[in-house]
């Protein structure tokens, strides 16, 4: 067990939720932020090990206002997770400015944003930081110029976080998860692309939350005390194999 304080961003649902519940089981406190203020309120409520903070993390002030009141909640903070995320789909020529800059602002700026203010916190603790990218930023497909774009510059800032704060003692790493029937998913994937996951996908199956969960806690834990700058698919094999192709 250990009372050491984790951020998670995005903690209202999906991966997000239920990596929050797996470390509070583990005995880690968790400042749970997002921006969905009542669903968040409704998910916190009578949870005795975490804290609710609203928060838009693509937006400079309100992450500067929320990581003081994390900070004066808990004390300390011995891990970040940067898994708030949204996915908008299109061709390239049907992707306009503006849902470009929404994929860009939550999935790219947020991380940048927490995870350079948590940094004075997390160097007091010799800290950690897990980013979630995702396999659209580690393979291309179609329909994703903006999701895939962001998720792969995610990778790169892993890296470059890694590299940098490595001296101060804090390891960067990095999730790529496969599919997972989440709302963010559910919202994005048609049928045909359910149905070419499977094909594709050597387990042959969407992941759960939980399973996604457990690779974020260890990276979060000194199990992983020698681990920095790695970025780990949690994905049935998809992106490490061709199944599927005949
Ligand atoms: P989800 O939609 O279930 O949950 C995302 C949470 O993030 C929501 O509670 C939402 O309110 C919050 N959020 C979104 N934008 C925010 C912002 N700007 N500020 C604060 N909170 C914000 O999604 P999920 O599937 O659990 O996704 C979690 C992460 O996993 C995302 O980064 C996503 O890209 C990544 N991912 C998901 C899948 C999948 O198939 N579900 C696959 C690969 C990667």
């Amino acid at each position: 067990m250990t009372n050491n304080v984790v951020l998670i961003t995005g903690a209202a649902r999906g991966i997000g939720l239920a990596t929050a519940h797996l470390m509070m089981d583990r005995g880690w406190h968790v400042a749970m932020l997002d921006r969905d203020g009542e669903e968040l309120l409704k998910v916190t409520s009578g949870l005795e090990k975490a804290a609710p903070f609203i928060c838009d993390v693509s937006i400079p002030k309100e992450v500067a206002t929320a990581l003081p009141q994390v900070l004066s909640r808990f004390g300390r903070l011995d891990a970040v997770v940067n898994n708030a995320g949204v996915a908008e789909f299109g061709p390239i020529d049907q992707t306009d400015f503006a849902m470009w800059r929404r994929v860009m602002e939550t999935n790219l700026d947020g991380v940048f944003l927490v995870s350079q203010e948590a940094m004075p916190a997390l160097k007091a603790t010799k800290g950690a930081i897990v980013n979630i990218a995702s396999i659209s930023g580690l393979r291309a497909s179609t329909l994703r110029v903006a999701y895939g774009t962001s998720k792969a510059a995610v990778i790169q800032m892993t890296k470059q976080q890694a590299a940098e704060l490595g001296e101060s003692g804090i390891r960067a790493n990095c999730v790529c998860p496969g599919p997972v029937k989440t709302k963010l998913a559910l919202a994005v994937h048609s049928q045909e692309i359910i149905d070419a996951y499977h094909d594709a996908i050597p387990l042959n199956r969407y992941g759960q939350e939980v399973e996604i969960a457990e690779v974020i806690a260890f990276l979060c834990s000194d199990q992983a005390a020698y681990v920095t700058g790695q970025v780990i698919a949690a994905d049935g094999g998809f992106e490490s194999t061709g199944v599927g192709l005949p």
